[in-house]
């Protein structure tokens, strides 16, 4: 599972600019559901080829009523959240009585901390963070989110205390068989589908879960495979869950499209296209997982509602035209029996074999009946293509200027690749080589 690292400290210590630093462009997946409060971000960062997720809890306060109070549990429930946390302060006001108030509450806790002292800017590190010693939180560490400096460093000096790095998930299935994530936001229908799907399968085992972050993996089987549904709705522990808060997790979701080889996202029909529906179909196509698509709540829609609702979808979500979209009743079984087969298929595509002589005549097709452009006055030239990995399959192009290749170009060749080899239902990625 991918590490969990969060940022915490008083409000304008420097947490969203080192948030921003460390995700960079990625897009954040901000929890705007009702009942979370927006102030909490999530994005992925990457350090080597070691991914995780990095949490911003927003800033800690000291009240213990109304608003505050809510914010104050949930910044306790990303702190049981978390792998790592990272205690910021500011070396421009110093050692402050919030902080100490923080880092005695930090005391208490099970958790690793490192101690981080921000805009240490142009001071002496040995300067900047003297006077934060007296928090009791071992040796703290000078950084400067605005300009970087020391960022990489406290990076590494925190995954040197990860036993083992989570890293890529196994390409291949397992006896377990191909891994499934069902997720989406809060009420789609997820758990009502897993019931859909695991009410006519023999469940083989179940684990109970140890801690309330766990995802469940319920292995089952289905026309005589083997499958392992990981459940990030928490259906199995539903009674004792009476809020949001508790039953959706960004973690467990960005967790579970980790670990997968395949991911069902559901949309419910009734709500349409969110922000969140687009933000988390964007991670899964980066983390390039095979994906099927389930519209869900299809029931009690007339006809021109169903319209009105793929329209809003193709449009929406034009960047998901490689996956299969299905609409579903995960409330009256219809067009749930379907999903596995397309999960069937979206795997089978993403792990296929994909000979260099195949897609070096594709390549040479494509572009005669579109040649790249020219640079500088030279044509590109693209000479021969070969796989240089599975799920997702990447396309590795080799010819001349290749870096010169434009953006609509590339989309040209991807297009191309995945219509001729009918590459359904999984990200497709090209890489281009100067050189042979
Ligand atoms: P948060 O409330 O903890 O998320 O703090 P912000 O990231 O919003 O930062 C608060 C202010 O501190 C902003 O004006 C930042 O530009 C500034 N800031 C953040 N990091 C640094 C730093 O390393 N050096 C300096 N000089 N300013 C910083
Ligand atoms: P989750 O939060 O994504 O796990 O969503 P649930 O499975 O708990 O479903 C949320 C609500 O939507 C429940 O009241 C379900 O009965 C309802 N629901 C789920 N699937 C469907 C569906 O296909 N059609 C309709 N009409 N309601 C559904």
């Amino acid at each position: 599972m991918l590490p969990v690292i969060t940022l915490i400290g008083r409000p304008n210590v420097g947490k969203s600019t080192l948030f921003n630093r460390l995700t960079q462009t990625r897009d954040a997946l901000v929890a705007d559901f009702p009942g979370l409060t927006r102030d909490r971000q999530y994005g992925i960062g990457v350090v080597g080829p070691q991914p995780y997720v990095i949490v911003d809890t927003g800033g800690i306060s000291l009240a213990e009523t109304g608003v505050e109070a809510l914010m104050q549990r949930q910044v306790q429930h990303a702190i049981e959240e978390a792998d790592h946390l990272l205690f910021l302060t500011d070396a421009r006001d110093g050692c402050t009585p919030g902080d100490l108030d923080i880092a005695q509450r930090l005391r208490r806790l099970d958790r690793p901390v490192t101690l981080v002292v921000n805009k240490s800017d142009t001071l002496d590190p040995v300067l900047a963070t003297a006077e934060f010693h007296q928090l009791g939180l071992g040796e703290p560490v000078a950084i400067s989110a605005t300009h970087g400096r020391g960022v990489r460093d406290l990076l590494e000096w925190v995954f040197a205390g990860f036993p083992v790095a989570a890293g890529e998930p196994a390409t291949d299935e397992t006896e377990s068989g191909i891994r499934v994530a069902v997720v989406g936001r809060p009420n789609a229908g997820k758990s009502t589908l897993i019931n859909r799907i695991l009410g006519d399968e023999r469940v083989v085992t179940f684990d109970s879960p140890g801690t309330t972050r766990d995802s469940i993996f319920i292995p089952f089987q289905s026309r005589g495979r083997p499958y392992t549904l990981i459940d990030t709705a928490g259906m199995r522990r539903r009674a004792r869950i009476d809020d949001t808060i508790e039953k959706f997790s960004v973690i467990k979701t960005l967790q579970a499209i980790d670990a997968a080889h395949v991911v069902i996202l559901v949309l419910d029909a009734h709500q349409g296209i969110g922000e969140q529906d687009a933000t988390l179909a964007g991670h899964i196509i980066e983390r390039g997982r095979a994906l099927v698509v389930a519209i869900n709540k299809w029931d009690g829609l007339d006809p021109d509602q169903r319209a009105q609702v793929k329209t809003q979808f193709a449009r929406k979500l034009a960047f998901l035209d490689f996956a299969t979209m299905h609409q579903t009743s995960a409330l009256h079984g219809s067009g749930v029996g379907l999903l596995l087969e397309e999960v069937d298929q979206a795997y089978a595509n993403a792990t296929r074999s994909l000979s260099t002589p195949e897609l070096t005549r594709l390549l040479e097709a494509a572009t005669q009946e579109h040649q790249p452009p020219l640079v500088r006055g030279r044509r590109i030239k693209l000479r021969y293509a070969h796989q240089g990995g599975r799920n997702p399959p990447i396309i590795v192009i080799h010819g001349n200027q290749t870096e010169a290749v434009p953006e609509t170009y590339r989309r040209y060749l991807i297009n191309r690749f995945r219509r001729e080899l009918k590459l359904m239902g999984t990200p497709l990625r090209l890489e281009f080589k100067t050189g042979s």
